[in-house]
Formats: C-alpha cells, structure tokens, sequence
C-alpha cells in the first residue's frame, strides 16, 4: 500500500549534522529553518559515535524537526571507535580492538601527535555487537525515522585474526594454523576465502540482529548500510 512506509517514493534531499554540537532549543528551531530554506525534506544526523546517544537532545530536535515536517536518520558508527572525541566529552569505551594474524592492532595513530585517533573494534566478539543492538533499539524508541549504519564492516582484509576469532572458526571448521600476514590479504589463498565467506555472514548475522530488534519496536523504521 503506498504511503505505508514513508520512504516509499520519498526523495531524500538531506541536510547532514551532528546533534551533539546544538545546544538548545533555538539551535534546533534556527537549524529546522535553515535545512527547510535550502529545499531539505530532512536531516542526517551523524550523533552515535562510540557509545554515545544524546537522548535528551536527540528527542528534543526530532519533535522540533518532525514540526516542520523533516525527517531525521540517525547515523551509528558500528564497528569504529573514536578516541579523538574523548576531547568533547563523549567517552571511548573499551572494546576489543581488531588484531591481525601477528598481533597488530587496528588502530590509526595520527602522524601530527602520535595519538590514536581511531580503532576498529573486533565485529565478531558479543561485547560491541550486544552494544550495538542495544543503541539500534534506544534510537527506534526515542523515535528516529530512520537509522544508517556507518562502518559495519571489518577494518580490512587483514583483520580481525584475535583469540576469539580464531576459537569461533575453528569451531566452523576454519584453521588458521601457519597462515600468514601476506596470505590473510590474498584473495586467491585458499582459507582465506573460507575466511572471506564466514566474515561477511558474521556482518550479516548482525545486521538482521539489529534490524529484528528495531522492527519489534517500530517497523516503520527504515535502516540502510553504509561502509
Ligand atoms: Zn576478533
């Protein structure tokens, strides 16, 4: 039935923001006014980073902005972590960070200050996806018209070859046993293909995990994927 949904049909023309910058309500009214002058019919809203959900703020500009008749999408950073954000308060929770077959972490160090900026955090350990979940379903009652999922994926062929990885594909039948850093990115070695095929159901367990969870709460949420 058309109109059931109310992405059917619907062509975005989105302002993007990060919510956790606005302060107050005249922010929200002055930002409303601003995104419907320039022709938006809505709002990304790229405020979940970490663990971090500004709820008050998050309820306050969703009725400010479903007034003026804008939809608002939230963006959640699944599988990255910010450190950097520490500085505006918001704070780096500590979740397995990604290791690759010699023990390297996924983390990106900024060559200016020599500080780790970003991780990637391990996709397979119940620890950030049971956090992941759980954020998802926050949003769906707080009442966000839509979520986007940022960075569900691994931090790149390399990763994620921790303890707990290694223990989950064994159990699957994969061994990893003598393969080595140049094979872990080789398209063509034989295990890593194995690999390639057992990571992307791990993404796609958890992408139904969450999307089960929101449609319990609100199926009028639509949730897209980005990497
Ligand atoms: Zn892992």
């Amino acid at each position: 039935m058309p109109g059931f949904n109310w992405w059917e049909g619907f062509q975005a023309r989105f302002g993007v923001m990060h919510i956790q910058d606005f302060l107050s309500l005249e922010d929200f009214n002055q930002a409303a006014n601003a995104m419907k002058n320039a022709h938006c019919n809505g709002v990304l809203n790229a405020c979940v980073v970490n663990d971090f959900i500004p709820q008050d703020r998050l309820s306050e500009s969703i009725r400010v902005f479903e007034k003026n008749g804008l939809k608002m999408v939230v963006m959640v950073v699944s599988f990255e972590g910010e450190k950097s954000v520490e500085k505006i308060g918001i704070p780096f929770p500590e979740y397995h960070v990604e290791e690759n077959i010699e023990g390297g972490r996924s983390e990106w160090v900024n060559p200016l200050t020599g500080e780790v900026e970003s991780v990637m955090w391990c996709p397979v350990r119940p620890e950030r996806r049971g956090k992941l979940v759980e954020i998802c379903r926050k949003l769906a009652e707080l009442g966000v018209h839509g979520i986007m999922l940022d960075y569900i994926r691994y931090g790149g062929p390399g990763y994620c070859y921790c303890e707990y990885c290694r223990k989950e594909m064994l159990r699957d039948g994969i061994s990893v046993e003598g393969l080595s850093l140049r094979d872990t990115v080789n398209p063509k070695n034989p295990v890593r293909q194995m690999i390639t095929f057992w990571r992307a159901e791990r993404i796609t367990s958890i992408v139904r995990e969450v999307r089960d969870e929101v449609k319990k709460i609100n199926p009028g949420v639509p949730w897209r994927l980005h990497c």
